[in-house]
């Protein structure tokens, strides 16, 4: 059991740290206590403060933030999306994220989130796959076999059982990464030559594909009846991965309606097309899949809740782990006024 320090003093998780974190829970309980937190906070969707996050656009990516409050906690994410960033050896997506004490305004964590996006992404995506897809899916393609998708198919054989792989990249190599790094976690693998092949039998579909562009991952043919589609690459105006053709057919659920609409795949529609609020499902007060041949849509986008709930999780880990280092990052003068003394008596 570790003391957590003084409130100047705050806990910063490192990469380092979080991969310690990750490896000594293990990547599966981790995603499962990741999910009871994600749905937690869904479930008490109507005591956040929401708003669509801020994005800066370039011709290259975005950076985003995304703040959200529950009136206790204030988190907010910093977030990057540079699709060619793979070309110069960096991450298409990185993040950190803070989480504070909205009584005091004083941080109470600093955290990397490229893993811990990674992983609320997957979970995100897994826990919205329990309401909608068809029961007893063990078939899943994976369309983007980049960073995320690892995570995201540990998270749906964690939390739905699904056990078989096709995986597809326009990057064959990308492909046979994911099935080396997933080797031994007990999926059947089959790599693709196409889309149209990865989908061939499979009940569950996710696009996780990062092109800043309207691409056409899917088109309307390559999906049948009683399908649930997980898309979660296309997150940005003008960055979409499935045709419009296969949304018209689709119940669509959605994290928060104002910032789906501006980054989802339902830009691609009319600003009136009816969506479903995932929140609504998982607090019960809206069924989720209605019919074994509906094909349910989840245009995830990830929004700030899911990214308070992660960093609320590894908040709540700190004192049992340890895993943390403390970091000077708030001026603390003995006397709360005398911030110029302070530097004075530094100098002396
Ligand atoms: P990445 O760059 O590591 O991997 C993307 C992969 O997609 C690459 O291997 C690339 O070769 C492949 N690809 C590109 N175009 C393709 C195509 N037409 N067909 C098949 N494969 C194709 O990126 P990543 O970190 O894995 O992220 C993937 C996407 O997910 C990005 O667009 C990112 O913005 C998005 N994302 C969304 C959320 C969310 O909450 N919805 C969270 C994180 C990332």
């Amino acid at each position: 059991m570790t003391k957590l320090s003084p409130l100047a003093v705050v806990p910063f998780v490192s990469v380092d740290s979080m991969m310690k974190l990750v490896l000594s829970l293990g990547v599966e309980r981790f995603l499962t206590d990741l999910a009871l937190y994600i749905e937690e906070d869904f479930k008490r969707w109507e005591v956040f403060d929401k708003t669509p996050r801020v994005a800066a656009h370039s011709h290259e990516g975005v950076i985003e933030l995304m703040p959200t409050s529950d009136g206790h906690l204030y988190g907010f994410k910093y977030v990057n999306g540079h699709p060619k960033n793979a070309r110069t050896g960096r991450q298409t997506v990185t993040a950190f994220g803070v989480l504070s004490e909205v009584g005091s305004g004083y941080p109470i964590l600093l955290s990397e989130m490229t893993i811990l996006t990674a992983l609320r992404t997957a979970a995100t995506s897994a826990v919205a796959a329990k309401y909608l897809a068809p029961r007893g899916a063990r078939t899943m393609a994976v369309i983007g076999n980049g960073a995320q998708s690892e995570f995201q198919a540990l998270a749906f054989k964690t939390l739905l059982g699904i056990d078989r792989l096709r995986l597809f990249d326009i990057d064959p190599v990308a492909s046979e990464k994911c099935a080396r790094n997933l080797k031994g976690k007990g999926f059947d693998i089959t790599i693709c030559r196409s889309a149209e092949e990865a989908v061939d039998g499979a009940e569950i579909i996710t696009t996780v594909t990062a092109d800043k562009q309207n691409a056409t991952i899917l088109t309307d043919n390559m999906v049948g009846a009683g399908i649930h589609i997980n898309a979660v690459g296309g997150d940005c105006p003008g960055k979409t991965e499935l045709h419009s053709d296969i949304l018209l057919r689709s119940e669509i659920f959605v994290e928060f309606p104002p910032q789906t609409r501006i980054e989802g795949e339902i830009q691609q529609l009319a600003p009136d097309h009816p969506v479903r609020e995932l929140w609504k499902v998982i607090a019960g007060q809206e069924p989720g899949r209605r019919t074994a041949h509906d094909i349910t849509l989840f245009d995830s986008v990830g929004f700030a809740t899911e990214d308070f709930s992660a960093l609320r999780y590894v908040h709540d880990q700190l004192r049992t782990t340890g895993l943390y280092e403390e970091l000077d990052l708030l001026a603390d003068p003995d006397e709360p006024r005398d911030l110029y003394g302070m530097l004075l008596r530094a100098a002396g």
